[in-house]
């Protein structure tokens, strides 16, 4: 069969992504702002959980990953909110025909502790992603022996489902 008839049912998708702390900044993981007395480095808002899940939803349609779409080097994304990413990358899986089935999360940092802030990251990623919070799976841990204690990790995997075509209305 020719590779452009090739049309999966569901597709899989990963993302890795990485920043560094820094001092002075607010702290923003999976869209929700956290209290602590540094936050994550980069252009944009450095949402490390958003910049991985963006990657994962275009790599599941191969699609050209965040640093291509959104550049560094563009100042037009100085600063700018990680969700406007996460977006573009969702409206390209629908236009695809895909709609999101479920999520899986590992975040990896030494500080602070992720547990009492777990709901209210899963129900924001939720609401971006247009899931239920029991489809959006966050683990949390230390960097055990990896002496990453000035970084902070996130690993996603993303499932992708052909969208039901629309019912049509009978007479
Ligand atoms: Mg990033």
């Amino acid at each position: 069969m020719p590779a452009t008839k090739h049309t999966p049912k569901i597709r899989i998708g990963y993302g890795f992504d990485s920043h560094e702390f820094r001092p002075g900044i607010p702290l923003k993981i999976g869209g929700v702002t956290l209290p602590h007395d540094k936050g994550l480095g980069g252009h944009s808002d450095g949402d490390v959980l958003l910049h991985a899940i963006t990657d994962a939803l275009l790599g599941a349609i191969a699609a050209p990953d965040i640093g291509a779409l959104f550049p560094p080097s563009d100042p037009k994304w100085k600063g700018a909110d990680s969700v406007v990413f996460l977006r573009e990358a969702l409206q390209r899986v629908r236009k695809m025909g895909y709609a999101v089935a479920n999520i899986d999360a590992s975040l990896i940092l030494a500080a602070p502790k992720i547990g009492p802030h777990t709901a209210a990251i899963r129900a924001r990623v939720a609401d971006l992603l247009g899931l239920p919070a029991d489809c959006v799976g966050l683990k949390a841990k230390t960097p055990e022996g990896l002496n990453l204690e000035r970084a902070a990790i996130a690993h996603v995997v993303v499932l992708l489902e052909t969208r039901m075509p629309a019912q049509k209305k009978r007479k």
